[in-house]
């Protein structure tokens, strides 16, 4: 019988609350999860790659890809662009891949309209003190930007409801397996597995018949 499509993962939260960390624990599982790899106009900080953690472009570049349909969404994050690539989602969606999108919440909001199936989860640390603790100890970001993203972080806190799931992310096998969960129990859905459904009455008719 045929594979299901993918499910749509949205995963948003404070810059600082271990989102990287809980996708690259997802991702170990490629037959399963997909993540999507943005495309942004921001600079790289130490550890990022071309093409592995974001597409790097210039503002007319990405201008350009907003203008030729290319984006399944963007935002803009403290004075940079940031936006997902239709092409990819698309295609392992349709191979049956989870396709994860590590986004922020204006973003998780254009999707939550575009793909009424998505599922949306938030990720927090256990505490704002400890927020503050990890957003330091990466030591790549200079003050003003630690207060930009402490002052982000409380405009998106105002947006947590819009989320189908809240996950705290003090121990990350919970976190993960949390995810894990959600995502398995989502795929149970009925409305996701139509195909399915329709093989197996067809093959109950035919039953019946005696063929
Ligand atoms: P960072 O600069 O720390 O890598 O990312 C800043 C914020 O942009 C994070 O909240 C991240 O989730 C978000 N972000 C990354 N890629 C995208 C994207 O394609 N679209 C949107 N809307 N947000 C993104």
């Amino acid at each position: 019988m045929s594979k299901p499509r993918g499910i749509l993962i949205v995963i948003s939260g404070f810059s600082g609350a271990g989102k990287g960390t809980v996708v690259n624990e997802l991702v170990k599982d490629k037959d399963a999860y997909a993540l999507s790899i943005s495309m942004t106009t921001r600079a790289p900080r130490p550890g990022d790659a071309e093409g592995v953690t974001y597409f790097f472009v210039s503002r007319e570049k990405f201008e350009e890809t907003i203008e030729a349909g290319g984006l399944l969404e963007y935002a803009q994050y403290c004075d940079n662009y940031y936006g997902t690539p239709k092409a990819y989602v698309e295609s392992q969606l349709a191979a049956g891949k989870n396709v994860i999108l590590e986004i922020e919440i204006q973003g998780a909001l254009k999707i939550k309209d575009q793909f009424e199936d998505a599922v949306l989860f938030f990720i927090t640390p256990p505490s704002i003190a400890e927020l503050e603790r990890r957003l330091r100890s990466r030591g790549t970001e200079t003050e003003e930007v630690i207060k930009k993203r402490i002052e982000r972080a409380a405009e998106e806190a105002k947006g947590i409801e819009s989320y189908d799931y809240l996950i705290i992310n003090d121990k990350l096998d919970e976190c993960v397996s949390n995810i894990k969960n959600v995502v398995a129990a989502a795929k149970t859905a009925p409305k996701r597995n139509r195909q399915f459904i329709d093989e197996l009455r067809a093959e109950l008719g035919t039953c019946l018949k005696g063929e």
